[in-house]
């Protein structure tokens, strides 16, 4: 495999524009890219015809306007390239510029949280430019992919992207006004720049297809523990085992294919959990790039006779999945603002923009919570796995010093230093100044802060516009305080010093699984906010609007529309589950058990029949019988809650009892079941056990 050649061989990135442009189209298109504004339509046409000789040369047949709804996952609508036939019957494969720019599509079927109604059913897709048209080989044809965002009619965003974009331009926009505080002049704007991580499972194909709850649901609702899990720490980087091997191989190199910089792999925590992680890029190419990643492990994974599971939670008792995500800003002179440089005690620079990023985390904790809140990522945070329901920063041993010393005057510098391994034929090697803290949601990880809350399939676009618009408010007050200011260096010295002493209670570098941390927390007044359904309210508070509507990321009514479709999606997610495990319950497992347990009876009768001591028969037979009613009386509670909450009508006060009557009623139904699967002949038991499904890739 010859790696460079192949790398991004399916994108229609910029050098294969430079090649296929006119100079002037492509100078033209590069200026947009870099700076905004739109194309004349002449350009248009010509970029447009230029991608479709490029993707018909590879065998592309149709385009799409590739998006990002509010359902979480991408959509697309395949058109063919084809021209009306002429009266000789003869056609031509085209796209115009209008084609590519604009799309007008039937969107009354994507979730719009009231901001359109089904009458009302336009939805707008429009060409992001700086993200990179790619094709796509599908069994249905080879597809031109064309990144856009979506709206609707009157301009309201109906995706996660166009506020992502709207946000990269407001901390740009706040982040040049601080730079030229610094004499930074040269400077045009800023990148955000975000580096997902992905963890995911895989399963056997043939045993999840056994599995209703994989399948509907895309975790497990049922399932004894194995006798093995992550206990002894030996899959953790442990020796990849050859079948997952070639996932891998053929993941890389569909991923090279797309030119996403797939760099690290490897074994997760949990048997059967693994990572991938590509160098970061620009957050909106990044945020493109991440859902194409989750595409490909499917479609790979399904070629390989197996399924990726990309839920925060496909077992119980082992850990679960995020998406570690780590972000930082630059300048497009190359500069990482997150970088303290040799001597952050005297890099003022730093020192202001980390003020800016504690003030921004402290203030904000609860918007930041919110991005990170869904169903399925509630059985990750909390647990004692990932990261607590409270955000707190972690900036290591060297920036706390540095913090300390700016607040209290306190003189504590800590510098690396180097690290002997006291093995004289390995040299002494100089250290990272933090160490790492696994415990922490916001981590400062030597140039970025690692925000590592967000759940395993959810989209990386939410949690960034908010990181970005939370940085373009600091920035702004940050500019308003001190331009104008007589003698600049010392105002900010003042500002940032007010700023920190003002918010470093969200700093902690403790242990965040620890119950401590939970009363330390509380008594510090951070916010803490356990389940989804207590974190959706943010999204319309007054601040949460203000702030949004500020810098121009969200209007009230798109963050009304969003209040909405989360609490329905939550309430739809529960819904399915319980209806799920009703299925499972009634015809699966209560079915089995009732074989299992007349075959007993019947052993019990012939034993005695002939004198025997049926004694362990009867023993397990009393057992299966107890824990059967109880499952049968869980099942019966089950439907009735159910029933309840789906007849409901305020949607807030459906999902609220989603999480606190459905729940409990769901875990109730789980317990029985489980305890059952331990004692019942695994030749009766219906579906693949847990040891099944984490130990057979
Ligand atoms: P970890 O060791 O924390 O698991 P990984 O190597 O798995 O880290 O992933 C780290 C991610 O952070 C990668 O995607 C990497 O490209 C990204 N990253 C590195 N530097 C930056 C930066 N300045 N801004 C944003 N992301 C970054
Ligand atoms: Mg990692």
């Amino acid at each position: 495999m010859n790696v460079p050649e192949l790398f991004g061989e399916y994108v229609f990135s910029r050098a294969v524009m430079k090649e296929r442009l006119p100079r002037s189209v492509y100078k033209e298109v590069a200026r947009v890219m870099e700076h905004g504004g739109s194309l004349t339509a002449a350009s248009a046409d010509a970029v447009a015809d230029a991608m479709k000789c490029w993707a018909v040369e590879k065998g592309a047949t149709h385009y799409t306007h590739w998006f990002q709804p509010l359902t979480g996952s991408t959509a697309e609508k395949h058109d063919a390239f084809l021209s009306l036939p002429d009266e000789d019957g003869r056609v031509l494969m085209e796209l115009s510029g209008k084609k590519l720019i604009m799309g007008e599509t039937d969107a009354s079927s994507f979730p719009s949280g009231g901001l359109r109604g089904t009458s009302y059913a336009r939805g707008y897709t429009a060409w992001d430019i700086t993200s990179p048209a790619f094709i796509k080989k599908q069994t249905c044809g080879t597809v031109l992919c064309i990144p856009t965002v979506f709206a609707s009619y009157s301009g309201e965003a109906l995706d996660s992207k166009t506020p992502l974009l709207r946000s990269m331009e407001a901390v740009s926009k706040q982040g040049v006004r601080l730079l030229r505080l610094f004499g930074k002049n040269e400077v045009q704007h800023l990148v955000s720049f975000i580096g997902p991580e992905q963890e995911y499972f895989l399963i056997e194909r043939k045993l999840y297809e056994k599995r209703k709850d994989l399948v509907y649901t895309g975790r497990t609702l049922f399932g004894a523990p194995p006798p093995k899990g992550q206990e002894l720490d030996d899959h953790y980087f442990g020796k990849i085992r050859t079948r997952v091997g070639s996932f891998m191989k053929r993941l890389n190199e569909e991923l090279w294919r797309y030119g996403i910089p797939a760099i690290t792999q490897h074994n997760e925590v949990a048997p059967a959990q693994h990572e991938l992680a590509p160098f970061f890029a620009q957050a909106n190419v990044a945020v493109d790039q991440n859902n194409l990643i989750m595409e490909t492990m499917k479609q790979v994974a399904y070629e390989n006779g197996m399924s990726c599971l990309l839920h925060e939670k496909p077992y119980a008792g082992v850990n679960g999945s995020a998406k570690h995500n780590n972000w930082s800003i630059g300048t497009d002179t190359g500069e990482n603002l997150f970088d303290p440089g040799e001597d952050p005690e005297h890099n003022l620079q730093f020192q202001l923009v980390l003020a800016c990023v504690v003030a921004a985390i402290d203030r904000h904790a609860d918007m930041l919570r919110e991005t990170a809140a869904t169903a399925g990522n509630d059985h990750r945070l909390g647990a004692q796995e990932a990261p607590p329901a409270i955000i707190s920063i972690f900036l290591g041993d060297q920036l706390e010093a540095l913090v300390d010393r700016i607040v209290t005057g306190a003189r504590k510098t800590v510098t690396a230093g180097d690290l002997n391994t006291g093995v004289s034929t390995v040299p002494v090697l100089h250290k990272d100044a933090t160490d790492r803290n696994r415990t922490s949601p916001f981590a400062f990880t030597g140039n970025r802060f690692e925000f590592r809350m967000v759940g395993s399939s959810d989209s990386v676009a939410t949690s960034t516009t908010a990181l970005n618009t939370i940085m373009a408010e600091a920035f702004c007050e940050a500019a308003d305080a001190l331009e104008g200011a007589e003698d600049f260096e010392s105002a900010c010295r003042a500002y940032l010093k007010g700023l920190l002493e003002a918010h470093r209670r969200v700093v902690f570098n403790g242990d965040g699984y620890s119950d401590a941390w939970v009363a330390e927390a509380q008594r510090r007044g951070l916010p803490i906010i356990e389940s989804t359904v207590d974190a959706i309210p943010v999204l319309t508070r007054e601040q949460t609007v203000a702030t949004y509507e500020r810098f121009g990321v969200f209007t009230r009514t798109e963050l009304e529309s969003r209040e909405e479709i989360r609490y329905e999606s939550y309430a739809k997610k529960i819904a399915v589950e319980s209806k799920v495990m009703l299925h499972m319950a009634g015809k699966q497992y209560i079915p089995s058990v009732i074989n299992y347990a007349s075959s007993l009876a019947d052993a019990v009768a012939s034993a005695e029949a002939v004198g025997m001591d049926a004694s362990v028969q009867r023993e397990i037979l009393n057992e299966i019988t107890y824990l059967l009613r109880k499952t049968q009386d869980a099942l019966n509670h089950l439907k009735e809650v159910y029933r309840e909450t789906d007849s409901m009508r305020d949607l807030r006060k459906m999902a609220q009892n989603y999480r606190h009557v459905v729940i409990p009623a769901m875990e109730a139904l789980r317990a029985p079941i489980d305890q059952l699967e331990m004692v019942v002949d695994s030749d009766f038991w219906p579906v693949p056990s847990y040891g099944d499904l984490m130990y057979n890739v």
